[in-house]
Order: structure tokens, then sequence, then C-alpha cells
């Protein structure tokens, strides 16, 4: 059975107007769903008893089975089941700006970055668009507060679930429903050159990250083999044509892996790479974790690195660190439980 969390208020009116109803009709659906938030058909109070029984043929509104919970005080870790028995993980972060919340886009990942606990668990398959927007409904009803931001940096790669992606993205910034604003979300990919580009000719105004970790393909060949098919040149030149054509700065993530890609040298070189092109860099403190062999840096390298681009006047944060105690990093919680 569909989802009726699958439409995008166009698709949804396309649809009615197929079965014979109305655009009008479609829009008050939709309210309903992401205004008013019913669960069922029969809760719509303002559609023909004829209509609502062959919506209800039609459409489902489950997708998603809440399996457990972590709280900390700023960051609220949810994992969920599928339909199929697979699950995903979805965590909240309270900011003094809003509520953030982290989505995942596919059940596993395959590229394959060897500090990643997601992709230890190959990619299964993609989420659907139902089952990103439930992420963000299921939150939002657990913590009784609007989400202002989404991120998607939970499981998977999105730009390998592109289309779902996109579609997602319209259902939780139409204004008639979420109304998430656009530049309130976030999308890292770890560099999948053609996608950036179609991205880019979106126009639409998202936020782009991009995972970058190390400043040549020395470096970046070993922490991440999606790195031999487009190589540090394909992205920077990417990223130029992306900055001109949408005038919209870009975010380069930058994990501080120990003794691998945080030493002085390495700064120097990231600075020179990125000299004169309109981005912040965000260095990631790293999450460790059990599986894997690579270590935190050390609080004083970090600042030494943050120092260095600073000089350089490369735009720099550290990020603040979430949820390590509720294993928040990238697919520990999923993991955790698949052991
Ligand atoms: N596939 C996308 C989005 C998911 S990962 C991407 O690569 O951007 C989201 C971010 O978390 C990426 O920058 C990823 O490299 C980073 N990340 C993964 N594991 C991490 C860990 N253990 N600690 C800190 N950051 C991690």
């Amino acid at each position: 059975m569909n989802s009726i969390y699958d439409y995008p208020l166009e698709s949804l009116e396309s649809y009615f107007e197929e079965i014979g109803e109305t655009k009008y009709r479609a829009k008050q659906v939709f309210d309903w769903l992401y205004v008013k938030r019913v669960k069922s058909f029969g809760d719509m109070t303002n559609l023909k008893k004829t209509l609502i029984s062959f919506l209800k043929q039609k459409f489902s509104f489950d997708g998603l089975k809440l399996v457990k919970k972590e709280e900390d005080t700023d960051v609220k870790k949810y994992l969920f089941e599928l339909f199929d028995g697979n699950k995903i993980e979805t965590v909240l972060m309270k900011h003094d700006y809003g509520n953030s919340v982290c989505v995942s886009s596919q059940v596993g990942c395959n590229m394959g970055c060897g500090f990643c606990e997601s992709g230890r668990l190959k990619k299964v398959r993609n989420l659907s668009t139902f089952e990103l927007v439930l992420q963000v409904l299921k939150v939002e009803e657990d913590i009784k507060e609007r989400i202002s931001h989404v991120v998607l940096m939970g499981i998977g790669e999105p730009f390998d679930n592109y289309d779902n992606v996109i579609k997602f993205i319209k259902v939780i910034n139409d204004p008639k429903g979420i109304n998430i604003g656009i530049r309130h979300i976030t999308i890292s990919t770890c560099g999948l050159v053609p996608k950036i580009r179609e991205f880019m000719n979106e126009k639409s105004g998202v936020n782009l990250a991009i995972s970058l970790h190390a400043p040549n393909d020395e470096i970046r060949n070993k922490i991440m083999p999606v790195n031999k098919v487009y190589n540090i040149n394909d992205i920077i030149s990417v990223v130029r044509k992306y900055v001109k054509q949408t005038n919209r700065r870009v975010t380069f993530e930058y994990i501080l892996l120990k003794d691998i890609n945080d030493s002085e040298a390495c700064a120097i070189e990231l600075s020179k790479l990125l000299r004169g092109i309109n981005c912040y860099v965000n260095l990631i403190p790293y999450n460790e974790t059990s599986h894997i062999k690579y270590k935190t840096s050390k609080k004083v390298t970090i600042d030494k690195f943050y120092d260095i681009l600073k000089k350089n006047d490369i735009n720099v944060t550290i990020r603040r660190e979430f949820g390590s105690k509720v294993s928040a990093a990238c697919g520990q919680l999923r993991s955790k439980t698949n052991d």
C-alpha cells in the first residue's frame, strides 16, 4: 500500500485530479496531515464519506515504529523499525536557535568511509520519501515542540537516494505544511560530483555540506574510497561552479582524526586548497567507536588546526560535541542493536 506521506502537495493535487477530485481537496488533505496532524482519513471531517473510504483503501499512515530511545540533556536518539524490519536512527539536537533533526536517508551505506560506523553495515535499500517525512513527524510528536532545522547527516548518502530526498525536502519545506525554511535544511554528501551538479541546477536554496576530511588525495583515498571516483580536484571545481551559480556558501566538514589528517601541514594545505572559495569549514572532533581504530585528536591539536585556518582567513568553526554518551555518532545505535 502507498503511504500518504509520500506526496509533495503538487503530486497530491495531480493525483486528486486523476481520480476526479479537485486540487482543493488535495490541499485539505495536506493540511490535515501536516498542520492538524491527524493520523487517519476518518478524522478529516471536511471530506465526503465516499472519498474517505476510497483513500482508506489506497493509502496507509504507518511506516515507522519506535523501538528504542536514548536521551541526554540536549540530544535524543531514536531507533525506528521500518515496515520490512530494517532499522534506522534519527537524532534530535537541541540548539539555542531551535530544534534540529538529523535524518537518515538509507538503510546502511555503500560509501565505505573508514572512520564511519554506518558504512560497516552495507546499504540494504534507500528510504522512501514517507520514511524520511515520518522521521520528522515522529520526533516532533515526541518532543511536542516545533522542529526548525533538518540535516541529512544520519545513516546513508543522501545523493545516492537523490529523488526521494528531493521529494522529502519539498514536503517538509511546503509553507502549507511543516514549513521548515529552505535555508534551515542541509544536505551532507561525501562528494558525488554529478549529483552536486544536478543539485546546483535545482536552485533550491538548500544548504550544501561536503564531507572533505582531507586536504589531499593521498590522505582522502585512505579514509574515503569514494575519492578514487571523484577526487579533491573534481570536488573543488564543482564547488567553485556551485558557489558561482547559486551564490550560496558551501560548508566543508572536516573530521579530525589523530595522526591521520590533523597535522599543522594538513591545516596549511587545507587553507591553500580553499583559499578564495566562499565556504566555511566545520571541524568535527571525531566520535570514537569501539569497532574502528581511528582516534580523536587532542584538544590542543584541534585548537592549533583551527588557529591556522583562521590565520589564513578561512571561516571556521569547531562543531560542538553532541551525545557521545548516547552513542550519537552516525550509525552507532543501530550498529549496537545489530551486533
Ligand atoms: N553520507 C553523507 C552524510 C552522512 S555522514 C556524508 O558523507 O556527508 C554525516 C557526517 O558525519 C559526515 O561528515 C561524516 O563523515 C561524519 N561522521 C561519520 N562518522 C563520524 C564519527 N564517528 N564522528 C564524527 N563524525 C562522523
